[in-house]
Order: structure tokens, then C-alpha cells, then sequence
């Protein structure tokens, strides 16, 4: 049923752990499974200023990537998942992780969710702004407290 999975995750190594622990063990430790990690262009706003060329913000966005590529590999690694199967790149998380879905055609997308009160309830969340118009199923996988 879960041939293809796509993995989101964030960089914080305990709750990305857990959400692909949750998603192996939907696909039974066969199957295929996609990692999928968006940063965020957030630095585009430092060009507003006229005097700046871009390039700060350029090498910003390759740095940013490149330490969200290791560290994605780092989480990887105890999960057995190819370097072929990890996607990095920048963009916003759930625009990048709904193209992604589609052009790998996958079954479900397996995303955490943390239990949120207040101001950050209503900021929203990574798993809510995925949730909508997803092009597939979507799994949410509650963040353990501690681990948060
Ligand atoms: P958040 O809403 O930021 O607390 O994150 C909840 C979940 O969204 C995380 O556990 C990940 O599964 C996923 N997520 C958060 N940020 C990203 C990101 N930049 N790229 C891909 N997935 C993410």
C-alpha cells in the first residue's frame, strides 16, 4: 500500500528521526522512500536594499543548502536511504514537498506535526500550509514532546 513515501523533514535530528522511523516501518522496510528538505529563500529579503548585487545572497542560499545537504545525509545514513533519494533545494516547504510528490509519484507524504497552543497555533505550521491542496495522501506523525 505504501510503495513510495516521501519523507519531509526538518533539521533538528530527533523528530526527523522519528518521522522516517513511522515511515519505514509503513513500507515495511521495502519499498521506496524519498527524503525531502526545503530551505527557505528567507535571505531574498536582504536585496531590497539597492546596494546589494546578490551575490551575498546568493553564496548565503549555497551555504544554507549545503549544510542542510549534510545534515540530511547525516539523518539518512542510519536509515539506509541513497544519496539519489535525497532532495535539498530551495524553496517554500510545502510548495517544494507537493511538486516533489507528484514528479515522484508517491503514494503518501509522512510529515511531523508538533502540538502547538497559542500565537504559534495560529502562525500555522509546516504540516498544515502541506496539508493543503496536497496532491496525495498526507500522514502526520506527532512529535514526542521530549524530542521537540
Ligand atoms: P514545523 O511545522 O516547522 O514544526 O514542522 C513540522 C514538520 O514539518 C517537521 O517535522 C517536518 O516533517 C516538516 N518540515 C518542517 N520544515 C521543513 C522543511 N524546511 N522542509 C521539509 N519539511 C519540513
Amino acid at each position: 500500500m505504501f510503495e513510495k513515501i516521501l519523507v519531509a523533514v526538518d533539521l533538528e535530528l530527533e523528530p526527523a528521526r522519528q518521522v522516517l522511523r513511522r515511515a519505514r516501518e509503513l513500507n515495511q522496510e521495502s519499498g521506496e522512500v524519498w527524503v525531502i528538505h526545503a530551505v527557505e529563500p528567507q535571505y531574498v529579503q536582504y536585496s531590497i536594499d539597492p546596494t546589494f548585487s546578490g551575490k551575498l545572497t546568493r553564496a548565503m542560499e549555497l551555504d544554507a543548502l549545503n549544510a542542510a545537504s549534510g545534515r540530511v545525509a547525516q539523518i539518512c545514513s542510519t536509515f539506509g536511504i541513497a544519496e539519489d533519494h535525497q532532495l535539498v533545494m530551495l524553496g517554500r516547504p510545502a510548495d517544494q514537498i507537493h511538486k516533489q510528490a507528484t514528479e515522484k509519484a508517491v503514494d503518501t507524504i509522512v510529515i511531523g506535526s508538533h502540538a502547538r497552543r497559542g500565537l504559534q497555533r495560529l502562525l500555522g505550521s509546516t504540516a498544515n500550509s502541506v496539508l493543503h491542496d496536497a496532491p496525495v495522501n498526507v500522514m502526520t506523525i506527532r512529535l514526542q514532546e521530549e524530542d521537540q
